[in-house]
Formats: C-alpha cells, structure tokens, sequence
C-alpha cells in the first residue's frame, strides 16, 4: 500500500488556523488593534466600512515593520513576541501565536503599509487569500496601516453566516470599547462609513469611562483600590441605583488584557448583595493586576478566558474590596479630586434618569378593551382615550400594598353584568355564578362548567399582552398619547444602535421618536398603555432581551418587541387585583388565539374538573 499522509499546503493551514482566530469582522477588529498596541502606538485609528464586510483598517503610529519583517508577519507561527516555551509564562505582549495576519491573510484582501524610523521608505505588500499580489517600497509614515478588504472572500459559507450590519458593528464596537478601556494612555478614534464613532483623546481611566459611555457616567462611579500581595485591583463599581439589566457593562482587565470570568464575577456580584434593585446586575471596570508567571492565558484561542493560579484568594479579596468601596461610598459620599466639571451633569438632569424601577400601578389603559382602536389618520388626535365606560377603575386594585390583606386569599363576589365570559372561546364559563378569587396574590381562581381554572396572573396578562402588541405592529394602528415634555433617556452607542434598528417596530407599537444624537434618544410619544414613568423600565428590557442577539428578520424582530414589552409591562406576582380587573384578564386571557401557554411557552392556566375533586375527596 502506498503512502496516503501528505502535509497541507501552507494556504489551507492558514485558512483552516483562519475558523478558530477569526470568526466574524469584529475578531479582525480585535487582532489589529492588540498588534498596533503591541507595536508601543500612541494614537490608533480604526476605520470601518459595511461593519466590517467590505472594509476594517487600523492606522497605528507604533514602531512599524522593516521590510523582511513585513513579509514574514504573514507567515504562520511568524512572532517577534516570544522566542522560547518560557517566555510564554512571562508574557507582556497581548498576541503571541503569530497566527492573526497569517490567518486574516488566508481569508481576505490585505493591504499592509509600515515604516520603521530609522528607514525612508516603507514597504506596502498586497496579499489575497495567503498569495502576494505586490511587495514594493512606498512612502508612509511612521507605524502600520493594515487594511482588511472583503472579509471571507474566498468563503462563501462564512460570509454568509455574518449577521446583519447592525449586530456585526455591535460585536466591533464590544471590541473596541474593551481594548479602549484596557489602555486609556492611548489615544484611540473610531469611523464606521465615514461617520465618527469614538473620539478618545489620552486620559485617565475614569477620563476613558465617561469617553465611552458618556457625560453622565462620571457621577455613577465609585472608585476601587486594593494593593496586596498578590493583585493590585484599581478601578470602578457602578452605584447599585444605576445598575442594569443588561450585562453590558461588566469589565474584567487582567494585566490590560480584558477577560471574561464567571467566578470572579460572582466574587462582585455577591458584594453588592441586597444593594441593587431587583433583576438588575452591577456594573463594574476593575482591573487586575497580577503577577504574570501566576496566569495561564494559553487556554482560549481567543483569549478572553484565563487561568488564575489562585483563584480562591482573589475572589476573596476582591469582594472585599469592593465592600468596602460601597460601604465607605453609602456612610459618605467619595470625595474625588480627579474630578473634571466639564463632565458634571446639568442640574436640570440630574434627577432624570434615575427612575428607580418601581411599577406604577396608575395604568390609563384598559388592555382587554375589545373595541378597536382608531385608525391612524390625518385628522386624529395623537391621544385617545379607550372607550369603554369606568375603565378607570380597572386597575385601582393594584393599589392595594401586601400589607392591606388579612388573608391570602381575596373574596369577591360581584355580580357580573355583560357578557364577560365569551362562549366564542372555547371555556364554557358558568356564567351565572362566575366569580374569581386570587390566591396569594399570584393565581386567580375561577369556576368554569365542568370545575375549576386556575390561572397565572403574570403568565396570563403576558400573553394578553402579546398578542395585543403584535396585532398593533403588524397591523401599524397604535395609538399613542403625545408626551407634553419628551422624555431624554441616555444610552450608550451600541445600545443605541440597537434601538435605531428596532425603531419601526417601536414605533407601531405607539412609540414616538425625536432625535437620536450623543448618546440621548428622544421620546416624544409614547403607547397608551404605558405609563411615562416606566418607559425606561421597557426600553431597559428590551435592550437586555437583545443583549447578545438582534434577530434579523422583521418576523422575529417584531415577535421579541412583543414578547419583551408584554414581560415587562405585564401585572407581576404580588400585585393584587380587584375583581374587575380580574374577570377582565380571565375574559381576555379567552379570547386570544393561544390562551394555554404563555408567550415564553409557559403554562397560563391549568384546570380541574368536579370528578377530579370528588376523587380528592373520597
Ligand atoms: P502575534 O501578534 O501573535 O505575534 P500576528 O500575526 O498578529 O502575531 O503578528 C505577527 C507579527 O507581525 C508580530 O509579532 C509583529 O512583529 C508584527 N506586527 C503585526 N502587526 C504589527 C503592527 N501593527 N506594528 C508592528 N509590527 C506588527
Ligand atoms: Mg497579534
């Protein structure tokens, strides 16, 4: 039998090397910027196009490459960084597998330009799918400019695989804010399609925070500092008031290198126990300094993860830590002389984001309103009032705090006029002694002919809800009340960006939009059944429903809007309800079109029959 093993061609190492170091524009973005850093620049630009599929260039004034250099930086396993197996243990550089440019190179259309100082002349190398197309002296500055042209030319699968700009420039965004965070002596700028993202001039590490996520973050953050033996931890936890519900800004730097640590996540987490408000997560940018020879960055080609050799005192300490940064922030407030007044917040604004997520109960809207709301049109009024007599006091109910109750379980017995109970639906109702009670202000109980139904009351109005909100987006016959003073919410780029992408769903939902600039988005109108004061609380939702993925088709888009918006505006467990609004939502619950599951599949209701009970009683 011959011989079958052959060694491969070094161009489809390099591609097949490509899946693992780059999986999307953004992991492009990543190895670029770490090699300019590595290089010792001190102002690296990034410019994008299409997020990334048609161009990403990073223009750094490091030490550049002579010509042999240049050439051989495309080679596989080709590294200036570490000579030995024992430099990997003392590593100071952020790459070190000189894999990226024989990678990238393998898989688009590269344009390399780079000068040392001591030359005249640089050198510029084209390369396309790991060929050299040119090699030829040329003039340039001092530094590199690579520019990445057609990423996955040559890979159609991949290039197909790429999700939409919006959810493409997002990932690049994640990477640029966590290289930006890690090097704040770096000045760092930021285009996509000749737009300017980021301007980030040179600063400290709190000037770089408020460079990314704007002005006002400034007055959110508490400073951290530790020195001990075997970390030095500098940075800031976000005041629990303005935690998030997204995980957004949750940053880890370990030796300037941004990492991703669940346990020591949780060392943070659990120090800001009882502080934050519920469902929220805290935000934080602590940066680790440890002793190089005591991680192991080796594990993740990627290289966001890393070993610690002692893990368990540093989850210690750091939760100490930051204890006591909150504790000396809560007893009184941190004095920071670093602080810049430029950056201050307006006195008028001071007080307006902080909308502490509490639920009003005050709801001007009756959702089980089966009239039809009024077509948009060019001579109606933006607001308009439901019309169905005393639909005021549907929710007055809500009212009622836990502690008004002397039992768990509420009884009413109101005589029900109308046909609340409709035989359309399926549930044959007995109607003449149709009556609900709710039970531990969570499940509302109610006769049906052949027993009983119990009903859960969150899971019940969600799908009420949903169906009601994706009626109005689809169908585009919101109705929304106009707001006298718009409301200014603040957010940062990326979420932004997201919220730019869902605006036609937003706005058939009710939504109204003003200007979208500098972080700030304008609310002018808003659905009528939402209450002004919780408009941050949804949008808040919506931004961390979509936290890791926008789904790209208007399909699934308008399902998320939907289901986000009916989770958070939903009655929750707790609330107590009257009897109105009681027999409203079974009512309602009826008629939709999937009464049985919730739209997140979960079961609304579950039933049980008189031969069910009589077997109990035996
Ligand atoms: P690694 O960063 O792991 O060494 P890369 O493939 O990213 O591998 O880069 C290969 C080599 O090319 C680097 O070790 C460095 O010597 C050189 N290089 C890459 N980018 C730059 C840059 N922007 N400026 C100067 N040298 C660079
Ligand atoms: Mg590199």
């Amino acid at each position: 039998m011959t011989d079958i093993i052959k060694l491969l061609p070094d161009h489809v190492a390099n591609q097949i090397a490509a899946g693992e170091v780059v999986q999307r524009p953004a992991s492009v973005v990543k190895e670029l910027l770490e090699n300019a850093i590595d290089a010792e620049a001190t102002s690296i630009k990034l410019i994008v196009k299409d997020a990334g599929k048609t161009l990403i260039q990073i223009i750094d004034n490091g030490k550049g490459m002579s010509e042999t250099d240049a050439r051989m930086s495309f080679e596989r396993h080709a590294t200036s960084k570490i000579t030995s197996a024992d430099d990997l243990f003392n590593l100071n550089t952020k790459g070190f597998r000189g894999e990226a440019l024989a990678s990238i190179a393998a898989v688009a259309h590269v344009e390399l330009k780079t000068r040392i100082h001591t030359n005249d002349v640089g050198t510029r190398i084209e390369i396309e799918g790991s060929k050299i197309i040119t090699q030829e002296p040329c003039a340039t500055p001092t530094g590199t400019s690579l520019a990445v042209k057609n990423l996955f030319f040559n890979i159609p699968a991949r290039r197909n695989f790429l999700k939409s700009n919006n959810v493409e420039l997002r990932h690049i965004i994640d990477e640029f804010q966590r290289v930006a965070l890690a090097h704040p002596q770096i000045v760092f700028a930021m285009f996509h399609n000749d737009g300017e993202v980021f301007q980030l001039p040179a600063g400290n590490l709190k000037q770089r925070i408020v460079g990314i996520f704007g002005g006002k973050t400034n007055e959110k953050l508490v400073p951290v500092a530790e020195e001990t033996d075997i970390v030095s931890i500098q940075g800031f936890v976000v005041k629990p008031e303005f935690s998030k519900k997204t995980r957004g800004e949750q940053f880890f730097f370990v030796n300037d290198r941004f990492i991703k640590n669940p346990y020591l996540n949780h060392a943070v987490s659990t120090a800001f126990e009882g502080l934050l408000p519920d469902k929220t997560r805290a935000s934080y940018f602590l940066y680790l300094i440890v002793d190089p020879s005591t991680i192991d960055i080796n594990i993740h080609p990627t290289k966001t993860e890393i070993k610690f050799d002692d893990e368990h005192s540093l989850y210690a300490i750091l939760r100490s830590t930051i204890k006591h940064s909150l504790g000396q922030f809560n007893i009184a407030p941190v004095l920071d002389f670093d602080r810049d007044a430029n950056l201050d917040t307006p006195y008028a604004y001071k007080d307006k984001y902080v909308n502490t997520p509490k639920v009003e109960v005050d709801r001007t809207f009756n959702p089980f309103d089966t009239v039809p709301p009024p077509k948009k049109g060019a001579s109606m009024p933006t607001y308009t009032k439901p019309n169905v007599e005393g639909w005021e006091q549907l929710y007055e109910g809500l009212k009622t705090t836990p502690s008004d109750r002397t039992s768990n379980v509420t009884y009413e017995s109101d005589e029900v006029t109308g046909d609340l109970f409709k035989k359309e639906s399926g549930y044959a109702f007995a109607k003449a002694e149709s009556s609900t009670y709710q039970l531990n202000n969570k499940y509302i109980i109610s006769t049906i002919k052949s027993g009983m139904v119990i009903i859960d009351q969150h899971r019940a109005h969600q799908r009420v809800l949903y169906e009601e909100f994706l009626r109005n987006i689809t169908v585009k016959e919101s109705v929304s009340q106009q707001l006298l003073f718009p409301l200014v919410l603040d957010y940062n780029s990326s979420e932004l960006a997201l919220l730019v992408q869902l605006k036609e769903g937003l706005e058939n939902t009710g939504f109204v939009f003003g200007n979208v600039a500098n972080e700030t988005l304008e609310i002018t109108g808003i659905p009528t059944s939402l209450p002004e004061s919780e408009v941050p609380i949804v949008i808040e939702q919506l931004l961390s429903d979509l936290e890791s993925e926008v789904p790209d088709t208007g399909f699934s888009q308008t399902d998320t809007l939907a289901k986000s918006m009916a989770k958070s505006m939903a009655v929750k467990a707790g609330e107590t309800l009257d009897a109105s609004s009681r027999e409203h939502l079974v009512n309602s619950l009826f008629a939709c079109k999937e009464p049985t599951v919730s739209p997140g599949n979960r079961t609304t209701f579950i039933t049980m029959n008189a031969e069910e009970l009589d077997r109990k009683f035996k």
